[in-house]
């Protein structure tokens, strides 16, 4: 290319290939002006006086993030594994055998592991599943919450945020819910790796008995008895 913006070729572009390829170039150079002047670096994030730490520190705080992307809320009183375990089932990056196939696994049974009944998908196995339909029937009788039908995973992880309630017992069944789906997957890999297959009562028990402990010890500060959390009062 000359100096007046003039392109000196060789020989002029003829094939369709050659074509194709300068129409490419000259689309992605027509935003771009070239002058005389000295290169210099330049930073996307720099503030009117340019580059400092005070606007690196502007420019992380502001999180400006453009994206549909969907952001799950983490629940501080369960066990970091519960959360991420959470967060990973709704990008469908469980090993249910639905995914394990998707990705070239052969699995030979490819049932739910928890009723025998459908394919083992992460929508199947949290909300359609006659064994979790039961478990979710139980926690809303027992966290006073009216029945909820789900749909998907998405659902039961913003289920805290559906009905109008104060910001403890949001607090509380966000968490129970998270711990619930932990308790179903391990009851789904008892079920698959051990032969013994839970009954909705069994799950729901054991959510109940093992949130009060992370509740009691990592949320509450005072005072909390199992009777309460039997109860769900006094959050
Ligand atoms: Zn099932």
């Amino acid at each position: 290319m000359d100096g007046e913006g003039l392109w000196l070729w060789r020989h002029d572009p003829t094939t369709s290939e050659e074509l194709s390829e300068w129409q490419a170039l000259s689309a992605a150079l027509v935003s771009v002006s070239l002058s005389s002047g000295k290169d210099s670096w330049s930073w996307l994030g720099a503030g009117p006086k340019g580059y400092s730490v005070a606007a690196v520190k502007r420019l992380i705080s502001s999180s400006r993030d453009f994206s549909d992307r969907y952001v799950m809320e983490w629940c501080r009183w369960v066990p970091k594994k519960c959360n991420i375990f959470a967060w990973r089932a709704d990008l469908n990056r469980i090993p249910t055998c639905d995914a394990l196939g998707s990705r070239g696994v052969a699995v030979i049974d490819d049932l739910c592991s928890l009723c025998g009944d459908g394919l083992e998908t992460v929508s199947h196995i949290f909300s359609a599943c006659r064994i979790s339909l039961g478990v979710w029937e139980k926690v809303s009788l027992w966290c006073r919450i009216p029945r909820f039908f789900i749909f998907s995973f998405r659902d039961l992880i913003e289920l805290h945020n559906v009905g109008v309630y104060n910001k403890a017992v949001r607090v509380a069944l966000h968490g129970i819910v998270v711990t619930t789906c932990w308790m179903l997957w391990k009851a789904r890999n008892n079920a698959r790796f051990n032969g013994y297959r839970s009954s909705a009562e069994e799950i729901f028990s054991e959510v109940r008995v093992v949130s009060f402990f992370w509740y009691k010890h990592r949320a509450k500060k005072g005072v909390f008895e199992w009777g309460d959390w039997c109860k769900f009062v006094s959050m």
